[in-house]
C-alpha cells in the first residue's frame, strides 16, 4: 500500500472526470518544481528546477493510461574534464495506473487522482548520464599534468608573452630608444 500524498502536491492530476469511463481522455501541460534533488550521480536535476509534464490521460478498462512527455535541465560536471555542465533533460514514459482493487500495478489510481511524481522522478533519474560529457568529443585532462586538454588544444602564440616583456628590458634590444631616452633626462 502506498502511503497517500500530501493533497495539494503539485504531481497529482485530478481523474475524476474520464475514471470508469473508457475512451475518454485529457491532456495537461503542467509545470512543477523538483521537490528535491532528482539523482546521485555526476549530474542531477537540482531541488527547485522546473519541470515541464506533457501528459496525456486515457481512460482504459483497467484504470487510467498515462502517457507523458517530460522536460528538465540536469547540471553537474563532465565525466571527463570535470568542467561544469548544464544540459536539458527530455523523457517519455507510459505507466498505466489501475483503479483500487483490480489487478496489482505499480501504479494505482487514488482518490481520483494519479500521481505522477513517482514515475516522472524515476524516469528522469533512469535517463541521466554516469559519465556525461561537456561535448561529444572532449578529449578530457592530459593524463601527466591534469591540464584541461580542451584548453591548450587553442592555437599557441609564436611568443610567450613573458618572453616578449623581457626581451623589451633586454638593454641591446632597443639600444638607440633607451640611449635617447637617458640623454633626455640628463639634459632635464
Ligand atoms: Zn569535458
Amino acid at each position: 500500500m502506498v502511503a497517500k500524498k500530501h493533497l495539494n502536491s503539485p504531481f497529482l492530476i485530478p481523474v475524476r472526470e474520464i475514471a470508469h469511463r473508457s475512451g475518454e481522455m485529457r491532456e495537461h501541460d503542467i509545470e512543477v518544481a523538483a521537490p528535491e534533488q532528482w539523482g546521485e550521480g555526476l549530474v542531477s536535476v537540482p531541488q527547485g528546477e522546473p519541470v515541464q509534464i506533457d501528459v496525456r490521460l486515457e481512460s482504459v478498462h483497467e484504470g487510467i493510461l498515462v502517457t507523458a512527455e517530460v522536460a528538465t535541465r540536469m547540471v553537474g560536471v563532465c565525466g571527463r574534464c570535470l568542467t561544469d555542465i548544464a544540459q536539458p533533460v527530455e523523457v517519455e514514459f507510459q505507466e498505466l495506473f489501475g483503479y483500487p482493487g483490480g489487478e496489482a500495478n505499480d501504479f494505482e489510481v487514488q482518490d481520483d487522482h494519479v500521481d505522477l511524481e513517482t514515475p516522472v522522478r524515476d524516469s528522469i533519474v533512469l535517463s541521466l548520464p554516469f559519465q556525461p560529457v561537456c561535448q561529444p568529443d572532449c578529449p578530457g585532462l592530459d593524463p601527466s599534468t591534469g591540464v584541461k586538454l580542451t584548453d591548450s588544444a587553442e592555437p599557441e602564440t609564436p611568443i610567450d608573452p613573458r618572453w616578449a616583456a623581457l626581451q623589451a628590458l633586454t638593454p641591446d634590444h632597443d639600444d638607440t630608444a633607451q640611449r635617447r631616452a637617458a640623454d633626455d633626462t640628463e639634459k632635464s
